[in-house]
């Protein structure tokens, strides 16, 4: 697990959590801290060493040299992908429906449709809320299906629950985050956490 300590990361999340932060500046909060989180995410990407001609000369530089699949989980996962896809333009996409019982908090997978070749990227699962960790296993489940060998988790919020299930399901995932709240509610929800993501970012409250 990386704590992602930056100033910046830690300014954006308090407007994130303040219940008086709109839908509209929600979102591009989501995608600041998105930028920053997934920047450090892929610190150790491979480069290639690239030569350009300047207006003065020849300049030697590094080029990113691997493919990236970014992997919104739904849909609140869609919050941070313009975020990734700025940073990587040309990153393949692939997306997984999770949803979890309003009821019992379990995750089950509705949706999924990747991108082939899976072995040779790196994997940025996006999902703002790691709370139980049933959806986070569900889809490094898949992914780990499809062939996936280099996943990383990107969050915005975790809750000490969400990083015990996933480090004792898949040890090898390294978790990106802000932030590691207290715990969960009887809902299963994070506390303080920012609610529900989804329905902050998408006004459906
Ligand atoms: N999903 C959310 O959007 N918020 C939580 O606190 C937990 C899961």
């Amino acid at each position: 697990m990386h704590l992602v300590d930056h100033p910046l990361v830690q300014d954006t999340l308090l407007v994130l959590r303040n219940d008086r932060t709109d839908a509209a500046v929600f979102r591009r909060m989501a995608t600041r801290i998105s930028v920053l989180l997934a920047a450090e995410a892929l610190r150790d990407l491979p480069t290639v060493p690239v030569t350009v001609t300047t207006p003065m000369g020849e300049a030697c530089g590094r080029k990113i040299g691997a493919d990236v699949v970014v992997v919104p989980v739904l849909r609140a996962g869609l919050g941070m992908l313009d975020a990734v896809l700025e940073l990587l333009p040309t990153a393949r996409v692939g997306h997984i429906g999770v949803q979890r019982d309003e009821i019992t908090a379990i995750a089950s997978q509705y949706y999924s449709k990747l991108p082939a070749g899976l072995g040779n990227s790196y994997v940025l699962m996006i999902d703002p809320m790691l709370a139980t960790g049933g959806s986070a296993v569900a889809g490094l489940d898949l992914l780990k299906r499809a062939g996936a060998r280099e996943v990383r988790i990107v969050c915005i919020v975790a809750a000490p629950e969400g990083i015990a299930l996933v480090e004792r399901e898949f040890p090898e995932v390294h978790i990106y985050t802000p932030v590691v709240d207290q715990g969960l509610n009887a809902r299963k929800f994070i506390v303080p956490g920012l609610g529900d993501f989804g329905d902050r970012l998408y006004g459906t409250l």
